[in-house]
């Protein structure tokens, strides 16, 4: 009693309701993954061994410099590309790039010390050019 109190309390807290528990894995969403041969997809007994779907331990990986969105929803980077190479029209779709966008820059005009190799008279000599130097966005 004690027991099913303390529960039902814990799950007030996280803002579940009772038999609502927090996800802690999700299974690869790549439709191909349990198809891969690899010995740690085995499951089952005796004559009835399957390859089965790799499930990934959900972490918060939000504040993760490395954190890319898809970690936690495919086993491995392969995995997502299949995904990816499977859904790509669908995916583009979401969020259709009908034209180009633009980011206002500043530029500069810097002259450059280049050195250079003249093939007629098989030796080096020294060249100036011109170059555009990209300083930083413009803020207008
Ligand atoms: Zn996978």
């Amino acid at each position: 009693m004690l027991t099913q109190i303390i529960i039902e309390q814990h799950l007030v807290v996280i803002g579940l309701k009772e038999g609502e528990l927090m996800a802690t894995h999700n299974w690869c969403h790549n439709p191909k993954c349990h198809t891969y041969q690899t010995t740690d997809r085995v499951r089952g007994s005796g004559d009835n061994k399957v390859l089965r779907t790799r499930r990934v331990k959900i972490h918060d990986y939000q504040n993760a410099y490395y954190y890319q969105g898809w970690e936690n929803h495919f086993c491995r980077v392969a995995c997502f590309f299949a995904y990816v190479k499977l859904h790509i029209d669908r995916i583009v779709a979401i969020a259709p790039v009908k034209e180009p966008s633009e980011t206002p820059i500043k530029v500069e005009k810097e002259k450059v010390q280049t050195r250079r190799f003249d093939w007629n008279r098989q030796e080096y000599y020294n060249d100036t050019s011109t170059r555009t130097k990209i300083i930083g966005e413009r803020h207008e």
